[in-house]
C-alpha cells in the first residue's frame, strides 16, 4: 500500500470516495487523442464536440502555435521565477499592454489563470471590514477568492436587481464595511445568460460599490469580442474587468484589465502573482498573437454566433427547452438528473460529446446537458448533432 498509512486520512478518503462512487457521483474523466477541436477522439472514436471552451477555435490556429514556439525558442520553456523576482520577460509586458488596448482600459495584469486571478485580486482589494454582494450562481473562483479575504458575503438572487439593490441598500445604511463590492460573472456559463450591467452600474452608482465583472465567457464573443463590460458600453464604469485566457483567447491564464492604480496595487498584493511562477513565454506569446487577432478582425466572432444560433433555432425547433441562453452557450434542460446523466451518455454512443451538468453545478431538479458551438463548427456538424438530438430526445421523450 502506498502512503504513510494515516488512518484518518485513509478512512476520509475510502468513505467519501465510496459514497459519491455509489451515488453516481464520481466523475470520470475522459482523455482526449486528439486537439479539442469541433470533432476530438476518445477511445479512438471521432465525435461531434460540443463541450469546449475553445469558442473561436484559436487553441488550434497555426498563428498562435507559431508565436508560442517562436517565443519558447527565444525565451525556453519556463519564465524561471516568479514575476516580482525576475520573471517578468518582455513578452508578460506586451501581453497586458495588449490587454489593456483590448479592453479599453488604462492597465492591465495577467495571472497564470482565471481562477488564481480571482483568488489573488479580490484578496488584494477586500478585508473582513468589508462586505461582498455576489450573484448566486457565480463561478466557483469567485466564490473561493470572496472566502479567502474574510469578507462578509452577501448573496443576491441570480440576475435580480430588486434582490441587489435591497441588499446593497441594507449594507450601506449598516454602516458596518468600510468597502462595499458587487461582484457577477459577466456571462453566466451554465445558462448563457448575460449580467444585467446597465442595472448594476446604477445600484453601484447609488450605494458606492467597488464593481467586479468576471467576464470569463463573454471575453471573445459579447461585445464584437471585446467582451460584456464592452458589448453594454460600460467598460469605463467597471473597477474590475476580469478575463481568462484559456477560452477563445486559446491558451491560458487569467487578467485583470482596470486604472492604473488598481494594477499598480495588483502587481504589489495580488498573491499569485509575487508567489507563483509567470505564464510561460511561450504561452504569454500566443495569447498576445491571439488578442491582435481579434481586434484586427470579427470574423471569428461573427462566425462563433452564427453557429450558436444555428444551434440555437435548431435545437428549439425540436423541441428543447434552452432556458434563457442569450449567447452562443446553450444548455438543453432536462429537468431529472438520472434522465439527464443517461441523455448525454445516449449522445455520446451516437456520436456528440455533451457534458450533462447536475446538481450541486446547477441547482437540484435543473440537470442539463450543456452545447458550446464553437466558430469551428461547420454546417454538417451541427446538423449531424442535431440529427443525433432529435433521435435520442424522440427514445427518451424528451421532446
Ligand atoms: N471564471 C469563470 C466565470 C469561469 O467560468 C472560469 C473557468 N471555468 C474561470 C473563472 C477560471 O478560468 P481558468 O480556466 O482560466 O482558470
Amino acid at each position: 500500500m502506498y502512503g504513510s498509512e494515516n488512518k484518518s486520512l485513509s478512512k476520509f478518503l475510502s468513505k467519501n470516495l465510496t459514497e459519491l462512487k455509489s451515488n453516481g457521483l464520481y466523475n470520470k474523466i475522459d482523455s482526449l487523442q486528439s486537439s479539442n477541436g469541433p470533432i476530438i477522439k476518445i477511445n479512438d472514436k471521432n465525435l461531434i464536440n460540443l463541450s469546449s471552451n475553445n469558442y473561436l477555435g484559436l487553441a488550434t490556429d497555426d498563428r498562435l502555435k507559431k508565436a508560442e514556439i517562436d517565443a519558447t525558442n527565444k525565451y525556453g520553456t519556463g519564465a524561471g521565477a516568479v514575476r516580482t523576482i525576475n520573471g517578468t520577460l518582455e513578452v508578460h509586458d506586451i501581453l497586458e499592454s495588449t490587454i489593456a488596448k483590448f479592453k479599453g482600459t488604462e492597465s492591465a495584469i495577467a495571472f497564470q489563470s482565471g481562477f488564481n486571478c480571482n483568488m489573488g485580486a479580490i484578496s488584494a482589494v477586500m478585508d473582513k471590514n468589508d462586505a461582498i454582494l455576489s450573484d448566486e450562481l457565480n463561478h466557483a473562483s469567485i466564490i473561493d477568492g470572496c472566502r479567502l479575504c474574510g469578507s462578509k458575503v452577501i448573496r443576491y438572487k441570480h440576475s435580480d436587481m430588486n434582490d441587489l439593490k435591497e441588499k446593497a441598500k441594507l449594507a450601506k445604511e449598516s454602516n458596518q464595511y468600510n468597502k462595499i463590492m458587487v461582484i457577477t460573472d459577466g456571462v453566466f456559463s451554465m445558462d448563457g445568460d448575460i449580467a444585467k450591467l446597465p442595472e448594476i452600474v446604477e445600484i453601484a452608482q447609488e450605494f458606492d460599490l467597488i464593481t467586479y465583472v468576471d467576464d470569463a465567457h463573454g471575453s471573445g464573443v459579447t461585445g464584437n469580442g471585446a467582451g460584456t463590460c464592452k458589448h453594454f458600453g460600460l467598460s469605463d464604469k467597471i473597477d474590475f474587468q476580469i478575463g481568462t485566457l484559456s477560452k477563445a483567447i486559446g491558451v491560458v491564464g487569467g487578467y485583470v484589465a482596470g486604472s492604473k492604480d488598481l494594477i499598480d496595487w495588483l502587481k504589489v498584493r495580488g498573491r499569485p502573482f509575487l508567489f507563483s511562477t509567470s505564464l510561460t513565454p511561450g504561452s504569454a506569446a500566443a495569447c498576445t498573437k491571439s488578442i491582435n487577432i481579434l481586434m484586427k478582425n470579427d470574423y471569428l466572432v461573427n462566425k462563433v454566433w452564427e453557429n450558436g444560433n444555428y444551434l440555437k433555432e435548431g435545437l428549439k425547433s425540436l423541441g428543447f427547452n434552452i432556458g434563457k441562453s442569450e449567447t452562443p452557450i446553450t444548455p438543453c434542460i432536462i429537468g431529472d438528473e438520472t434522465k439527464t446523466q443517461l441523455f448525454s451518455k445516449r449522445l455520446l454512443e451516437e456520436g456528440v460529446y455533451a457534458k450533462s451538468i447536475v446538481f450541486p453545478t446547477v441547482p437540484k431538479g435543473s440537470g442539463r446537458v450543456r452545447n458550446m458551438p464553437t466558430a469551428s463548427h461547420t454546417k454538417e456538424m451541427l446538423d449531424g448533432a442535431l440529427a443525433i438530438y432529435e433521435k435520442v430526445g424522440k427514445e427518451l421523450e424528451i421532446i
